[in-house]
């Protein structure tokens, strides 16, 4: 139940796609202290360097308070009829597709429910986007070709009972902590326990590996190719696994036929033997588990090494078993609960698609709505887009901040500013996104909020509140039906409570025909509040004739493409090569262990801060050496958009040559001191829209 003991509350931590069970109890001096949950089954009573400091995070100091108009506080009626009649008349005057929301995967899964339904159902257009787009759109959309759904089919405890644990593109030491901590402990249990970390970078992750692969950037697809012509030609493909339940597989193996170890060499830049060595691991072990996070998501290529990957297990048979198959670690807290809802541009609700007549008929009579979007809206870097060139004139801006996460980030923020009118609902007051608010809505935020989110292995865990919003704070989805109500949708936003929009949100997952699809919460459709209140951590699917039921998906070989067959796909090798004379150096950015995200948070805790100060450009000393750069030097970075950042250079033989590192968590008011996202090029996956965080042309000098 939501009651740990009396004073105590049950909760989870808002940070990353772990999703740790937290008790928050409150002292006699009113401030509250936060330990892991030794019942979620997520951390069991683990926590990471940023959960343990939450309490440290919940001062009201900057907080945003009350509603803004303008930049001068106002009332609540005024914002939202301000913002509901704003919506409405540029819908009437442009059409529905004139308007965007880009939310977040902060959001909890009952926000996210409330800000599809208003935009698809009764807006009538699918302009909402993520920054889940940033996340984890690439694996969603290998999932989708590979599994017809998307399905994460590993749970966390695969992990541990695994005899080799391949990590892609996964600092998961500092990513995802406590599962790092998990997989340490199985590790120290289990000696002959294997773990193999293939990474451009030699990251903290690789104190537990037993083989590191610095792979080339974007190398991932050529790697996994190879691996596929080396089981083939070692016997190692379970030929009745892929005649049952696959399809596609001639064509894969055609693509793959005569791969050598020295063209994979070539194409990686790693060595013959430790390729070799990784492929004779993999061809060994039948226990595997292939884990893969932002190095590979955040690529032009991230969907194809997601289904490069997912063939290799496939071709195994190695899926749907215990301590087998291809898991994708989420980033966000409900990058997974947003997905659920439909909270991305190009999905409908409840895992339903748009493109699909049948489906959308579905969603519109559940919703008994007036309008229903036909067709996928812009995903993230089309909507920024959209929104310089005037065809976006409303746009409201949910718990992020893509001034400074979004590619090309002074694009994004100058075809903010030049928006006819910008919503934005946030905790904090002043954020790179906030100063250029039309209309500013204060958000209540964790520990003050009440909902449901969504782990990395599927698990549906409730976020509870400890403690009041300050000032006029009110919660995301409160916010959104507000808005709805006033645009003239009275009876399909009135609900009182997340609760009755969770209830809501699992009778529309609930599927009446055998084997249906994969999201299917139906055994909570209709919840009552005080069900809702004592909610335990369970993972979908729990249809309504399975309640409590954990089913591992994929077990009978079902898939959920209409003929119940899994799809190999075949993928192309080659890395793209953007580095050029100019600008010869690869940018890859991402996190540092105690920071999350642009810190509005952590940057509050004095001991997060303390682990890294500033933000910093990490380079091999060779390359430190070419560029006449020397250890603790300032550099200035610079990219071909002609955008520079200035860094301090951080040298160390952990990075490869030709490559450098910078967080992405820093912002700076003035030149761009830390904001990174400045040097990325808008390029994105043509297939899942996500932009390529991690693979940017640029040039650094001594500043
Ligand atoms: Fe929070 Fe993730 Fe750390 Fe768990 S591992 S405590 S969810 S940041």
């Amino acid at each position: 139940g939501g009651c740990a003991r009396s004073g105590a509350t049950r909760t989870t931590c808002p940070y990353c796609g772990v999703g740790c069970g937290v008790i928050a109890t409150a002292g006699d001096d009113g401030q509250f202290s936060i330990k892991g949950d030794p019942d979620h089954p997520a951390n069991l009573g683990r926590l990471c360097s940023k959960g343990s400091a939450l309490a440290e995070t919940l001062g009201s100091e900057g907080r945003l308070l009350y509603p803004e108009i303008g930049g001068v506080r106002t009332d609540w009626n005024s914002a939202l009829d301000l913002v509901a009649e704003t919506f409405r008349q540029t819908v009437a005057e442009h059409g529905p597709d004139s308007v965007a929301f880009y939310v977040s995967g902060q959001l909890l899964t009952e926000d996210y429910y409330v800000a599809n339904k208003l935009m698809k159902g009764f807006i009538g257009s699918a302009n909402i986007d993520t920054n889940s787009r940033l996340c984890m759109a690439s694996s969603v959309a290998g999932h989708r070709r590979a599994f017809g759904a998307d399905v994460v089919p590993c749970s966390y405890d695969d992990l541990e009972c695994a005899d080799l644990v391949v990590l892609v593109g996964s600092n998961t030491a500092w990513c995802h902590p406590v599962l790092y901590q998990r997989l340490a402990a199985a590790k120290a249990a289990r000696p002959e326990m294997k773990v193999v970390v293939i990474d451009p970078r030699r990251t903290a992750t690789c104190e537990i590996a037993d083989l590191h692969l610095p792979v080339r950037t974007d190398g991932d697809v050529a790697l996994f190719n190879g691996l596929l012509a080396h089981l083939a030609e070692t016997g190692t493909l379970d030929h009745a696994y892929i005649a049952a339940h696959t399809d596609g597989f001639a064509e894969v193996r055609g693509a793959v036929n005569g791969v050598s170890v020295s063209d994979v060499a070539r194409q990686t830049g790693l060595s013959a033997v430790a390729i070799r060595r990784f492929f004779s691991l993999f061809e060994r072990t039948e226990k595997v588990v292939t884990c893969y996070s932002q190095g590979v998501n955040q690529s032009s290529l991230g969907t194809d090494k997601v289904n490069a990957i997912i063939n290799c297990h496939l071709a195994t048979g190695r899926i749907g078993r215990p301590g087998m198959g291809p898991f994708s670690l989420t980033g966000q807290p409900n990058a997974m609960g947003g997905r659920e809802v439909g909270g991305l541009a190009n999905m409908l609700a409840a895992h339903m698609a748009i493109e699909n007549p049948n489906d959308r008929e579905r969603v519109q009579r559940f919703w008994d709505s007036p309008v229903i979007a036909h067709k996928p809206g812009l995903k993230a870097v089309d909507m920024f887009d959209a929104v310089a060139d005037g065809r976006i004139k409303a746009l409201w801006i949910m718990s992020t901040n893509p001034v400074v996460s979004m590619p090309d980030a002074d694009r994004v923020r100058a075809a903010i500013e030049a928006c006819p009118f910008v919503v934005v609902s946030d905790i904090e007051k002043r954020t790179d996104t906030t100063r250029l608010a039309d209309v500013l809505l204060p958000a209540a935020g964790w520990s003050e909020k009440a909902g449901t989110v969504t782990n990395s292995e599927r698990r549906i865990s409730r976020q509870r509140p400890f403690r009041l919003a300050p000032g006029e704070a009110r919660p995301d989805w409160w916010q959104l039906a507000e808005v709805g109500r006033r645009m003239g949708f009275a009876e399909a936003f009135a609900w009182s409570s997340p609760a009755e929009i969770f209830a809501e949100h699992a009778a529309l997952s609930a599927f009446e025909n055998e084997g249906g699809r994969a999201f299917d919460i139906g055994a909570h459709a209709g919840i009552d509040t005080e069900a809702y209140d004592a909610l335990a951590p369970f993972k979908w699917p729990q249809r309504s004739d399975e309640a409590s039921a954990e089913r591992r998906l994929f077990a009978d070989g079902r898939y959920f493409h209409p003929d119940a067959r899994a799809r190999f796909v075949a993928v192309q090798s080659t890395a793209p090569l953007r580095v050029s004379p100019d600008f010869p150096l690869v940018l890859n950015t991402g996190r540092v262990r105690d920071h999350w995200h642009t810190m509005t948070r952590t940057g509050r805790s004095a001991r997060l801060s303390a682990h890294t100060a500033e933000p910093f450009a990490e380079l091999h000393p060779l390359d430190a050496v070419e560029h006449g750069i020397s250890d603790a030097d300032l550099v200035e970075l610079s990219a071909e958009n002609g955008a520079r950042v200035v860094l301090r250079a951080l040298l160390s033989d952990r990075q490869s040559r030709g490559c450098v590192f910078v967080p992405m968590h820093w912002t700076g008011e003035t030149a761009s001191l830390g904001r990174v996202d400045t040097l990325v090029s808008p390029v994105t996956d043509p297939v899942s829209g996500q932009p390529a965080s991690k693979h940017v042309a640029v040039t650094a000098r001594r500043y």
